[in-house]
């Protein structure tokens, strides 16, 4: 199925016989592959009587030279699937399987695409970027301190940089325009966090994504921001530039160094919110982030700090 969608990506009109001969298969068999492609990947195929199949939009695959093309510093060995159930899962896998740190585990779908919680990532076909860093933690807590607000920064001045000037961050570590969610995170752990453990940083960010039934929540794509397409190779090299810079000045000076611009880029900073913890809400104003990237809430006038990887904000109506 991958084969026929490597002759239609350019996007041109490619008639029934023609990829019938270069796969090698009968005209029948195209169509039940053109079928698949469409309800499988979600992709719509124009079909014109006389002219053939093309794909309704031209795609360009994720391909890791172009990715060192476009980022010739960044080490890390890149491995891209096609179809996996998640970059996360996958790269827990590799971690399982001996494979050494740092390695970056990108897909082109997602079929079980993660959130927090058990919750899900909507992850369609070669539209966005599902991409999975696995860095080898031996510093001790400190490194792990505050590392998905980094992360979080990090994606926020990609997006930036890609002209979505309205990119924002959301505590603990979403991205956000306005009150439309553009990237979610997922930090996932392996080993002795006081130790020796992996680390994998689980990011997926909406690039060209127009339409989404599924994702139950406000969200907004690159596209729908700046209305141009986006090469996601080059995306995927932006960022994983941005995370460099990011994790080595953390690494270095520790999270503190990186509070304050995260404050700065906080777009509830000052705002009402509720502080949802399982069943428990807390009610206070989002006073700022501590040197560690715990929230600090003013709870009826007594300041409070609260973290951990459960906790969830939202605002609170009457704000
Ligand atoms: P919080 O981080 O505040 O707890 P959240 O609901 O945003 O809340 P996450 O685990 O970060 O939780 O993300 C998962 C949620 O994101 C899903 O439950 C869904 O509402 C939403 N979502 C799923 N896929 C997408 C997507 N591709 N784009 C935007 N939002 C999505």
């Amino acid at each position: 199925m991958l084969t026929l969608l490597e002759l239609l990506k350019d996007g041109r009109f490619h008639s029934g016989e023609a990829l019938g001969a270069a796969l090698g298969v009968s005209r029948s068999a195209v169509w039940k592959q053109l079928q698949h492609l469409e309800s499988e990947l979600n992709l719509p195929i124009h079909k014109v009587r006389g002219r053939g199949y093309q794909l309704a939009s031209p795609l360009v695959f994720l391909s890791a030279k172009e990715i060192e093309a476009n980022a010739a510093s960044l080490v890390w060995p890149v491995y891209i699937s096609d179809s996996i159930d998640s970059t996360n899962a996958e790269a827990l896998r590799l971690v399982d399987a001996g494979r050494t740190a740092p390695f970056l585990v990108l897909a082109e779908q997602q079929t079980a695409g993660r959130g927090r919680r058990g919750r899900k990532w909507v992850s369609p076909f070669a539209q966005n970027v599902y991409y999975s860093l696995v860095l080898r933690i031996d510093g001790g807590l400190r490194q792990l301190e505050g590392l998905s607000l980094v992360v979080g920064l990090a994606v926020m001045r990609c997006l930036r940089e890609l002209g979505v000037q309205g990119a924002a961050l959301k505590w603990p570590n979403d991205v956000l325009v306005g009150h439309k969610k553009i990237a979610g995170i997922l930090l996932e752990l392996v080993g002795d966090p006081a130790d020796i453990c992996h680390v994998v940083l689980g990011i997926g960010i909406n690039v060209n994504m127009q339409k989404a039934a599924e994702v139950d929540q406000e969200w907004t794509s690159v596209q729908l921001e700046t209305g141009s397409t986006v090469d996601r190779n080059y995306l995927v090299a932006r960022l994983g530039l941005q995370l460099q810079s990011h994790l080595q000045r953390h690494a270095a000076f520790g999270f503190t160094a990186l509070q304050e611009e995260w404050e700065h880029n906080h777009l509830w900073q000052g705002r009402a919110v509720s502080l949802i913890a399982g069943v428990n809400q807390i009610d206070g104003v989002v006073l700022g982030i501590d040197h560690q990237g715990a929230l600090r809430l003013d709870v009826d006038g007594v300041e409070k700090i609260y973290s951990g990887g459960e906790l969830s904000l939202r605002l609170r109506d009457d704000s």
